[in-house]
């Protein structure tokens, strides 16, 4: 899969040829220079090319042509110095196929009081162009991310860097392949989902692969491999165990399943307990140690919690927060302490530890196999979001509640497994209303690093429905919107 810095952005600038050509001299220096100062500014994932100042329907028609089959191109940012008339834009954006976002910025910060005059009108009218530019998008109803503000300021390049890591995300999941071992657990309902709508909406290749040959995998590793490894788990982790041989075996299910999701190009993948077939423990610290490395993870069979932790990991990369796949377990209900206990049975990703993981063997009362070796910390504190996707029938709807963490309450020294403790927005209770009113499912995908502004970003890129459940959500305000949103949805 690429990386954040295998992509670029394309800057494309709007005039025409009204004003001659010294403004669009003018016009195609101040854009270079702009692009040089974005990209030299330090605060975007990705660089920004600067290709061309759009003056002709062909011109527009050409860009975007090229942007489409542009692999490394993953979103076009456009911008009118000048006014540009839009029709002649209208048929090469009908064809745009990658993210769009309109950046209604101006050259100039300021006016300048006694050096404006009708020249300076004329060459800096971005106010009156953007407002043209604007209207052809609204009126092809086009899915695009309008940014305003002077282009040096530094919420205006945080917002743009923001896009660009969602239209990363996009090119990402238009790539992404899941790997499968084993179905899904046996009639769990929100785990389901139409495969092939998925991929035609959001691009996922989601397939299964047989169990029996990740085992032939797990018996391929060789000791030495497997000593590497645990060298590399002795320098990160605290051992609170005696039991190596079952730390050593989940490092072999880390190098097996490693190698084949790469042999596959898949970036995510999913098993079961209910499928353990010939492999002697569920793979606990091996899918922790894979997800801290990028790979998206989902227990029982879930894909789409699989795919959207890889590509939430895919959007973030390079951030500190973290993110991890995570599962509503239970409840704090004591008043004045409310609030939402997340584990799962062994697999929540170590990006987001609050202090050094601790490597622990325990019993799995679950799976019927060997003891497995797990990661036990606890969640940091701090603003977070969790993301579900469920399957609606026939169409996808994104949840994303607003969460604060906290430091856990309780030491819970008889549970073994990381944990994390949460208040969910807009309190525990109206929260967990909202989440069930809405559908949500027990998985999630849990970030500190990407924002619900960019996963509404994501899910309008992607056409699919998108929920927030924040501060000021009231379960009357959202049983309105679902419903007004099943009545769209069936519209379209
Ligand atoms: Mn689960």
């Amino acid at each position: 899969m690429k990386k954040m810095k295998d992509y670029e952005f394309w800057f494309v600038v709007g005039s025409q040829f009204l004003y001659g050509p010294e403004v669009l001299d003018t016009v195609a220096k101040r854009a270079a220079e702009m692009v040089d100062k974005l990209n030299k500014g330090g605060k975007l994932p990705c660089k920004v090319v600067f290709k061309t100042v759009v003056k002709t329907s062909e011109e527009a028609t050409e860009t975007v042509k090229a942007a489409n089959f542009d692999d490394a191109c993953a979103g076009v940012i456009t911008w009118c110095h000048t006014f540009s008339p839009s029709k002649m834009w209208l048929n090469g954006l009908k064809l745009l196929q990658k993210p769009w976002c309109h950046l209604a910025t101006q050259y100039n910060r300021s006016i300048p009081d006694t050096g404006i005059d009708m020249d300076f009108m004329n060459l800096n009218q971005a106010a009156h162009g953007d407002r043209e530019h604007g209207f052809i998008g609204a009126r092809l109803r086009m899915t695009r991310k309008v940014i305003a503000g002077h282009w040096q300021d530094a919420d205006v390049a945080a917002r743009l860097a923001s896009w660009m890591r969602v239209a990363v995300g996009v090119a990402f999941s238009r790539a992404l392949k899941v790997m499968r071992f084993g179905d899904n657990m046996r009639n769990v309902a929100v785990t389901e989902g139409d495969k092939v709508c998925v991929q035609e909406v959001m691009g996922w290749q989601v397939n299964t692969w047989p169990v029996g040959t990740l085992v032939e995998y797990i018996d391929a590793v060789t000791d030495a491999e497997v000593d590497a490894l645990v060298k590399e788990y002795k320098k990160l982790y605290a051992f609170n165990t005696k039991n190596l041989e079952a730390v050593r075996y989940q490092a072999r299910e880390e190098i097996a399943m490693k190698k084949m999701l790469d042999a596959e190009g898949c970036a995510a993948y999913t098993n079961t307990f209910e499928d353990l077939y010939g492999m002697q423990q569920l793979p606990g610290l091996a899918s922790q140690r894979l997800m801290a490395q990028g790979y998206g993870y989902g227990a029982e069979g879930d894909w789409k919690v699989a795919a959207m932790t890889a590509i939430v990991k895919a959007m973030s990369e390079g951030q500190k927060g973290g993110t991890a796949f995570m599962e509503d377990y239970t409840y704090e209900l004591a008043k004045g302490k409310e609030y939402s206990l997340g584990a799962h049975m062994l697999e929540v990703c170590p990006s987001i530890a609050a202090a050094k993981p601790k490597v622990e063997v325990h019993p799995l009362g679950i799976g019927g196999k060997a003891d497995p070796a797990r990661l036990v910390f606890e969640g940091r504190a701090g603003k977070a979001i969790v993301i579900s996707l469920v399957d609606m029938g026939g169409r996808l709807r994104m949840i994303v509640q607003d969460i604060e963490c906290v430091k856990p309450i309780y030491k819970m020294p008889n549970l073994p497994v990381a944990r994390v403790m949460w208040r969910a927005m807009p309190d525990l209770k109206r929260g967990v209303e909202c989440w069930i009113t809405a559908g949500g499912a027990h998985h999630t995908t849990l970030t500190y690093d990407v924002t619900a502004e960019q996963m509404h970003d994501f899910a309008a890129i992607m056409g699919i429905e998108f929920v927030h459940i924040t501060k000021d959500t009231t379960v009357e305000s959202l049983e309105k919107e679902l419903f007004l949103n099943d009545l769209a949805w069936k519209l379209k």
